[in-house]
């Protein structure tokens, strides 16, 4: 069941859910599919930037990966109770791609943090196979040839770590080149599990106040900081 905002759907469902559809995705055979990470600032530059929008239309799975998305839902009614946050879901999905024997291919963040973050991985889910690791930082017409190491290495799933609108623009140009059967947005999260970057603690994550915590430790979010009350304004307004 999905639910838009500001014409962006994300999918009303829970973390054990969305590893549900995961596993009948991989089962089914298909390939390139994309589960994309909603949350208020990407539904608010999604407004401007008709790429991205098509991406995030394109995705077969999106997960509310926002606590402003919840509340809309809430306020309005909707189906979402909760919030799905990415990095939970990147490891969820690591968790059953070493139970299914499925490989993993780690792309983006800077150079040596897409491999730490997948040893940290491989060490917490022994019997993970890793297809392989590419740093982010390349131009975008090395991203060809990032698609093409992705599919020599035979990888199932990619995580895709370049941040926002860029890592939709590769799943979106390069998704199916890379042969993957899923690709999934993962932001920083690279970051968090190499150990460079520190999560909220889990007060701040259980009272919704994740966003909070990232704006204190990282201040030059402060400039994602309008499209917050832009987006529940709006969203409540237009009801969709
Ligand atoms: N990044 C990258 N290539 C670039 C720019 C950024 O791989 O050209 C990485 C960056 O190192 C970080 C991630 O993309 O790991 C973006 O993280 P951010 O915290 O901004 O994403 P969010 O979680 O907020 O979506």
């Amino acid at each position: 069941m999905k639910e838009t905002f500001l014409g962006i759907p994300a999918d009303a469902i829970t973390l054990p859910e969305a590893v549900e559809w995961a596993r009948g995705w991989l089962a089914d055979g298909r390939s390139g599919g994309f589960i994309a990470s909603v949350n208020p600032e990407i539904c608010v530059a999604a407004q401007a930037d008709h790429k991205l929008r098509s991406c995030l239309l394109a995705a077969a799975l999106g997960i509310p990966d926002g606590i402003g998305i919840v509340l809309v839902s809430r306020l309005r009614g909707g189906r979402l109770r909760g919030r799905v946050a990415g990095i939970e879901l990147l490891l969820a999905l690591c968790a059953l791609a070493a139970a299914e024997g499925k490989s993993v291919f780690f792309f983006g963040a800077a150079a040596g943090v897409a491999e730490a973050a997948a040893e940290a991985a491989t060490k917490r889910y022994p019997g993970l196979r890793l297809a392989g690791t590419q740093h982010g930082f390349i131009g975008p017409q090395e991203e060809a040839e990032a698609a093409a190491k992705i599919a020599a290495s035979g990888a199932d799933l990619v995580f895709v770590g370049l941040g926002s609108p860029r890592q939709e623009y590769f799943v979106a140009g390069h998704g199916a080149a890379t042969g993957a059967k899923l690709l999934m947005a993962v932001g920083g999260s690279f970051d968090v599990l190499a150990g460079k970057v520190r999560r909220a603690p889990r007060l701040f994550r259980r009272l919704g106040l994740e966003w909070l915590y990232r704006f204190v430790r990282q201040p030059w979010r402060l400039r994602r900081l309008p499209a917050l009350p832009r987006f529940l304004v709006q969203a409540l307004i237009k009801k969709n």
